[in-house]
């Protein structure tokens, strides 16, 4: 049953999970009055994050149904309220994966408010007015402007929508770790799907020798002559593993299941770090001893704050990076999501709110 909250009388159409079957319909529901921070957003595309499934099929036993998933959303703002400065309407934009945070802790203060205690997600949150957010499978948002980010003028809409995500999640670990101003280090990244093929990119782009470690041979091919990748390392090959130890200075752990870290450690040079952003629902092995020989790091990470957003944006358009991605329809939805679940895509499914596409 859909919330009712007051001032919430903007109906939307959109899609939603109603169970734990995770099946995707129609649904129609309210979106609050544009306020005097808010900005209407007409939505264009929408990208397909894993998040989404754990959140319709209830994987992590924090649903709120009906889910109405997406955080990778891009459109045009046709509405602005009366303390919005810096966007007008017209203006191309991006919402990711926060809609709220207390605005006063030392975390928000220094924009690092992806880390607020009291952070509140784009959907399955609860927004400052006490109403459920629903997401980005939907035909329009309202959202407070001091979490949406411009798009540059000419980077495609539906190419840009992943890396609202999936861009700043990768993105965010090499900046921390001084490998956006500085080339020339060999960086390693494991598993090559919607984060890690975003992570190559960025690699070869900001000038580091790249490394693509994974499971399957098949990735081979994509990732040294689509993606410019120098080196692959089948991980599941102790001898291609054994003659990459101590060669890279940093490591982007991207996979989502469950794996031990050790024999990836031995590939850090002494003083390595490796970051991990996938995010297994069961503990990874943690192996004492690589970690102790060759005093290396190992830490997490999650999205970035909207001034890191904007700024990879920023770069996304002067490099032209952008995600490869699969365009799907509304209908196609629960195919998308099915498809997901195997992995069976190249790299990340956009939803085509709007149905331009069928338009060009
Ligand atoms: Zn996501
Ligand atoms: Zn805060």
């Amino acid at each position: 049953m859909a919330q009712t909250t007051p001032n919430h009388t903007q109906t939307v159409s959109g899609w939603a999970a109603h169970d734990s079957s995770g099946k995707i319909t129609p649904f129609s529901f309210k979106r609050r009055e544009n306020g005097e921070n808010d900005v209407t957003i007409e939505i264009l595309y929408c990208g397909m994050c894993h998040t989404d499934i754990h959140h319709v099929k209830d994987d992590w036993g924090i649903t709120m149904y009906p889910v109405v998933p997406g955080h990778e959303i891009t459109g045009i703002i046709t509405k602005v309220g009366s303390n919005v400065g810096k966007f007008k309407i017209g203006d191309r934009v991006g919402v990711g994966c926060l809609a709220a945070t207390c605005l006063k802790c030392e975390y928000c203060e220094d924009s690092q408010e992806n880390y607020c205690d009291q952070v509140q997600f784009t959907y399955n949150g609860i927004f400052w007015d006490g109403s459920i957010t629903y997401g980005g499978y939907s035909k329009m948002l309202v959202a407070d402007h001091r979490y949406v980010v411009r798009i540059p003028d000419k980077m495609a809409m539906d190419r840009a929508a992943p890396l609202l995500c999936a861009g700043i999640t990768v993105y965010t670990p090499l900046k921390d770790n001084n490998l956006v101003d500085t080339k020339g280090k060999r960086i390693g990244i494991i598993g090559l799907g919607g984060l890690g093929h975003v992570a190559v990119k960025f690699g070869k782009a900001f000038g580091h020798h790249v490394t693509v470690i994974s499971t399957s041979p098949s990735k081979e091919q994509e990732a040294k002559h689509n993606l410019g990748a120098d080196v692959f390392v089948l991980s599941t090959d102790p001898k291609q593993m054994q003659e990459r130890k101590r060669t890279l200075d940093f490591i982007l752990d991207t996979v989502s299941a469950k794996h031990s870290l050790g024999s990836y450690l031995e590939l850090l040079k002494v003083n390595g770090t490796l970051v991990i952003v996938g995010a297994p629902d069961k503990p990874i092995d943690l192996p004492a001893f690589p970690m102790i020989f060759g005093k290396r790091t190992v830490k997490g990470s999650m999205i970035g704050s909207i001034q890191e957003t904007q700024e990879m944006m920023d770069l996304c358009g002067k490099h032209n990076i952008l995600s490869d991605i699969e365009i799907i329809s509304t209908d196609q939805i629960n195919e998308g999501l099915d498809r997901l679940v195997k992995n069976d895509v190249k790299y990340r499914f956009v939803i085509d709110i709007a149905g331009q596409s069928s338009h060009l």
